[in-house]
């Protein structure tokens, strides 16, 4: 063990014989048993443990609120790095979260973008050939998304009409960008 070692969260400040001061990520300061460190009994100053009991209540109170169900299901079927990755459907497997929706957290942000989800209403991609991110983002009925499959809006670009997505593909821009330069009516 040397000084400025990390153990998880736990980094080591010193090394007072059988035991070693650690300054935590979160701020805390703790002394604990170097042979503990060592063995990985202390991954934290404890509030790791803490952060997993909030998220497994969160998730345990949550679950069933047809807003986090639809966060869940989005989540799942595009989730591309774990053994649900089997589970998930085809048609979704290159379909992109924005990061800020992704793992710890990412409920939360996605509650605060989308709010609640209305009854009648499920979480629906405006372009479906973009992810999943707050501007490409709404609620919407069935019929809106069927209608919303038929018509995709095209835009005026270099000489053809196209969608955003046929525009992010040739200028590498991100949607944003393109979105913003169409609704400013600038030129490309
Ligand atoms: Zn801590």
């Amino acid at each position: 063990m040397e000084i400025g070692q990390r153990f998880t969260r736990l980094v080591i400040t010193s090394i007072d014989k059988k035991k070693c001061n650690c300054v935590c990520d979160c701020g805390n300061e703790i002394k604990k048993y170097i042979s503990d460190v060592i063995k990985g009994n202390h991954k934290s100053c404890g509030c790791l443990g803490r952060q997993r009991l909030k998220e497994h209540r969160e998730k345990h109170f949550l679950t069933g609120s047809p807003t986090y169900n639809s966060w869940e299901n989005m989540t799942n079927r595009c989730n591309t790095n774990s053994v649900q990755h089997k589970n998930s459907i085809d048609s979704y497997k290159n379909v992109t979260i924005c990061e800020q929706w992704k793992g710890r957290g990412g409920f939360q942000i996605f509650y605060n973008e989308m709010g609640d989800r209305p009854e009648g209403k499920t979480l629906d991609r405006i372009d479906n050939e973009l992810g999943y991110f707050k501007e490409n983002c709404r609620w919407a009925t069935k019929q809106e998304q069927q209608n919303n499959r038929r018509v995709c809006k095209k835009y005026q670009f270099r000489g053809s009409l196209q969608t955003i997505a046929e525009i992010m593909k040739v200028t590498n821009l991100s949607y944003m960008i393109v979105w913003h330069r169409l609704n400013k009516g600038k030129s490309w």
